[in-house]
């Protein structure tokens, strides 16, 4: 892998700090959406450092999707995000569509894997990783490795050089700033809090952050019922509701196999949901989607319940819903307004997560860098002019299947344009 590493020292600012190295545009975070970011803006002609203090470029994107990364969905609209303005993500999605996203990993030749549900995955996340790389330095750009962040603040009024940024190995000045530092989730893999640092350091605010895409922690009542059948799983769909159990409404309906764990539920559908969940929501879960259970009631009148269930679920979830819900006798035996009430459960069976688990579980960060003084069309920042901000360090999330690396594609290629 080509890399530079900065000088030992070199010249001295006019406020008498020694810069290291200076460059047009300073990328922070040589990860999915600074490598896009740093290509496009060398492409421009603009010069370009990006400064990372992992030995090597997109830890993340070498991670993800189980190491075959999910690099975009084809559907992917504004609706697929979280962000505190629904809009926000609609112009750079706009500019570097999943079109776009195909036809860079097609045009490094690499696997290209449809896994259904409109998601692209690509053989080796690997090969994605160093695809960006390559695509920066093919371009011009320069990428300095090792070298930790500490801060950044404003240098001068000279448009030349407006931003200092701080590391471990000295100071670095540039005309531009992006900050591509990413967000929480996985700090095993290089994750810090710097760009939220940073964005507050010039005034901007941070919205709260909480892990996203991570599995739910069960509450107490319903901790040894989950425990008892971790690595049980089934095909689920689950309704976000409010304290009350009423549906909260405009948002999606999650559909994908969920996973018991000795801590709660997990797998697709729980880190999809986890997403639009918010501390207090209930989630109705539909253990049996698209299932005719009063049908199967029908079918089988003489037979016990919880046989009869274990004809629909995994055995261990039929018994352990039985003895959780005082479930028995046949379905000859029970008043009709008690099977409604069985099968409304096993279609709406309402779990009020205690939580979920912590960042070094989840995929992605909810909240970050407030939108609302970003300018969605160009991602500088409303008040400080030559300040950028992309991908997961932004207040924006999207749900599993890709929606994040589009995001970070888009957003890094949008700053492209401008930084
Ligand atoms: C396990 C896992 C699997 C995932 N799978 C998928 C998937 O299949 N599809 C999908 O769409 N999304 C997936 N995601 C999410 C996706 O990887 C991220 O949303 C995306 O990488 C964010 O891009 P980014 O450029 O904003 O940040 P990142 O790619 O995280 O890049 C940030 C960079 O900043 C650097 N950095 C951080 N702090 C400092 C500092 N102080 N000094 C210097 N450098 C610093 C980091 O080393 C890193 O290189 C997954 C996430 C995880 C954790």
């Amino acid at each position: 892998m080509t890399r530079t590493t900065p000088p030992a020292s070199s010249a001295t600012s006019n406020n008498s700090i020694a810069i290291l190295d200076s460059a047009d545009v300073l990328v922070l975070g040589a990860g999915a959406s600074g490598l896009v970011c740093a290509a496009q803006c060398a492409a421009r002609g603009r010069s370009v450092l990006v400064l990372d203090h992992a030995d090597r470029c997109g830890r993340k994107v070498r991670v993800s999707g189980g190491g075959k990364c999910n690099f975009t969905n084809l559907g992917a609209t504004a609706a697929d995000y979280a962000c505190a303005n629904p809009h926000f993500v609609k112009s750079a999605l706009a500019r570097f569509t999943p079109q776009d996203a195909l036809a860079f990993v097609r045009r490094h030749r690499l696997p290209v894997v449809d896994m259904g549900r409109n998601m692209l995955f690509s053989e080796d996340a690997n090969q994605v990783a160093e695809a960006l790389l390559a695509d920066a330095l093919a371009a011009g750009a320069r990428c300095a490795f090792g070298v930790r962040v500490l801060g950044a603040e404003p240098l001068s009024e000279n448009p030349n050089a407006r931003f200092l940024v701080r590391t471990e190995r000295g100071a670095f000045s540039g005309q531009s700033l992006v900050v591509a530092t990413g967000g929480l989730a996985w700090p095993q893999v290089g994750a810090t809090a710097i760009g939220y640092e940073i964005a507050r350091a010039f005034g901007l605010g941070v919205t709260p952050l909480r892990p996203g895409l991570a599995p739910f922690t069960a509450p107490p009542e319903l901790a040894a019922f989950c425990a008892d059948l971790a690595g049980v799983s089934l095909p689920a769909r689950i309704v976000i509701a409010d304290r009350d159990a009423r549906p909260r409404k405009k948002l999606p309906i999650f559909a994908a196999d969920l996973l018991f764990t000795h801590r709660g539920i997990s797998g697709p559908v729980c880190l999809d949901a986890s997403v639009f969940w918010t501390p207090g929501d209930v989630l109705l879960i539909d253990l049996l989607p698209g299932a005719d259970v009063a049908a199967a009631f029908a079918a089988h009148r003489k037979m016990a319940l919880e046989n009869l269930l274990a004809r629909l679920l995994p055995r261990r979830l039929a018994q352990a819903l039985c003895a959780l819900r005082g479930w028995s006798g046949t379905p000859a035996a029970l008043a009709p307004k008690k099977l409604a009430e069985i099968e409304a459960a096993l279609h709406g069976l309402p779990l009020r997560p205690s939580g979920t688990e912590g960042h070094e579980r989840s995929e992605a960060t909810l909240g970050g860098v407030d939108v609302a003084r970003i300018s969605s069309k160009t991602l500088e920042a409303r008040d400080v002019p030559g300040l950028y901000f992309t991908g997961e360090v932004l207040d924006v999330t999207g749900r599993l299947g890709g929606y994040n690396l589009q995001w970070a594609w888009a957003s890094g290629f949008t700053a492209g344009q401008f930084a």
